[in-house]
């Protein structure tokens, strides 16, 4: 039975975190391994793009970056040999890729969302690549295989592609095996797939972990192991509260719930492939491989107490759509979501009462939302008004809708600090409460909170 590791661009910062990380890798009997790009690749190659639209002479230092961050990790661990020149080949040739497409950016000015996600890809393919080498250079033997040549199956978005489990395991599945039964560790790219045409489907930002559940479910693997720099789920968000601490387990949706709005722990899709299996899941810390990280089991936590996490997310914009009776017309709001939906612009939530629809979505979409709401205005909306100015704070827990008094005590300990809730939605999911308060008050609501189910 095979077991599927998953490092995040987080592992793969420098030599040394590569080189802690080919060392777990090197511990295990038979391993598949998935990777994120290297840490911040894939934001310069997003900037890239924008600047080949406007001029071809950005190109050459984009390159020179990628070649160096790549190639001071080979300089380091490298001990020479054929290894190491076959791998310098392997990024040499993948960075010329990466120079065509962007110079064919800049002669057409614009590109195809097509070209645009085999761009992306190029972020994961270098790092599959290097760490596949790194381990090959130093005595473990390893190959990177593409995602979309590996058979990670898609449907055919291009940005925020879905798994398709079935074809994903019948394709995967042969490709995969025969290496490890050969003691070769496989090094797939995470991020992409290929859509039913063969194009390259990206999984969505941070997609990798969602592509490693991919793989477990297709290798029907006993373990799957995503690795951090992180010590796992925590009760809060340590850098906002000091005190909090590890979860030792929690439920598939809790972890669902809290990597959708603001734990980014993991990709708030990484569990839908392994519905069904027997695949257990583990965040671990690269920094401390004794540790045991957080188990993601499904079903229920087992956890005693209701609440597991407190978790927050500063970056949100809310438009009110303010008019009589709005809540109870037909078609209003199914007409407001189609009109973000066919924008590309998503709705993370949904608040409506009799006389407001309040929409929370990202701040990059929000002046956009707003314009084509404004644009289809009819009658019936009065006012329609974006509010940035507040923050969400998100309490998870699966027992939390079970238990009496949880959602008094969440509420009185934000009163006591003299913080107003704006708004709150309770017992759409049945393991998370959701309420906004304004942002400077964030980090106090959320420490209240916390204070309160973790004194
Ligand atoms: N490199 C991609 C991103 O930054 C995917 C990932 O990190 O999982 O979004
Ligand atoms: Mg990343």
């Amino acid at each position: 039975m095979s077991k599927v590791m998953k490092f995040g661009g987080g592992c793969l910062r420098d030599a040394r975190s590569i080189a802690q990380a080919c060392a777990i890798i090197s511990a295990q009997k038979q391993a598949v391994v998935v990777v994120s790009a290297v840490s911040g690749v894939t934001e310069l190659l997003i900037a890239a793009i924008e600047q080949a639209k406007r001029q071809e002479r950005h190109i050459p230092p984009v390159l020179s970056a990628l070649k160096s961050r790549h190639f001071a990790v080979i300089d380091e661990l490298c001990p020479g040999g054929p290894a190491e020149k076959r791998l310098r080949t392997a990024i040499g040739s993948q960075l010329s890729r990466i120079g065509r497409l962007l110079t064919g950016i800049a002669c057409h000015r614009d590109l195809t969302p097509a070209v645009r996600a085999r761009l992306l890809s190029c972020g994961e393919r270098l790092a599959a690549r290097l760490l596949a080498g790194v381990l090959e250079c130093l005595g473990t033997r390893s190959t990177a295989l593409d995602a979309h040549l590996a058979g990670v199956c898609t449907d055919e978005n291009y940005e925020n592609a879905s798994i398709d489990r079935p074809r994903t395991r019948k394709v995967l599945r042969p490709k995969v095996a025969p290496l490890l039964s050969r003691g070769i560790v496989p090094v797939i790219p995470g991020f992409f797939g290929r859509g039913p045409s063969g194009a390259i489907t990206l999984l969505g930002r941070n997609g990798s972990d969602y592509s490693a559940a991919a793989v477990a479910f297709a290798m029907n693997s006993e373990r799957l192991e995503i690795w951090k720099d992180v010590d796992g789920f925590m009760s809060a968000d340590p850098s906002r509260v000091p005190t909090a601490r590890r979860l030792e387990r929690l439920s598939f949706a809790e972890a669902a719930e809290l990597s959708y709005f603001g734990a980014r722990i993991l990709h708030p899709r990484t569990v839908e492939p392994l519905a069904g299996t027997r695949t257990r899941v583990f965040v671990r810390n690269l920094e401390d491989p004794a540790g045991a990280g957080s188990e993601i089991v499904p079903g229920r936590s087992g956890r005693e107490e209701a609440v597991a996490s407190i978790t927050a997310n500063r970056r949100l914009a809310v438009i009110r759509v303010h008019g009589a009776g709005i809540g109870s017309r037909p078609g209003l709001l199914a007409g407001v979501s189609s009109l973000l939906g066919e924008a590309g612009i998503n709705i993370h939530s949904v608040l409506t009462s009799q006389t407001c629809i309040n929409l929370l979505l990202d701040p990059a979409d929000a002046r956009r939302g707003l314009q084509k709401i404004k644009a289809a205005a009819n009658g019936v909306i009065r006012k329609i008004e974006l509010e940035e100015r507040l923050a969400l704070v998100g309490v998870v827990g699966d027992r939390i809708m079970e238990k009496e008094g949880i959602y008094a005590r969440i509420f009185t300990a934000v009163a006591k600090e003299k913080i107003n809730v704006e708004m709150a939605a309770a017992g759409a999911s049945s393991v998370a409460c959701y309420f906004l308060v304004r942002s400077p008050d964030l980090d106090r609501a959320v420490r209240a909170v916390h204070n309160e189910f973790f004194p």
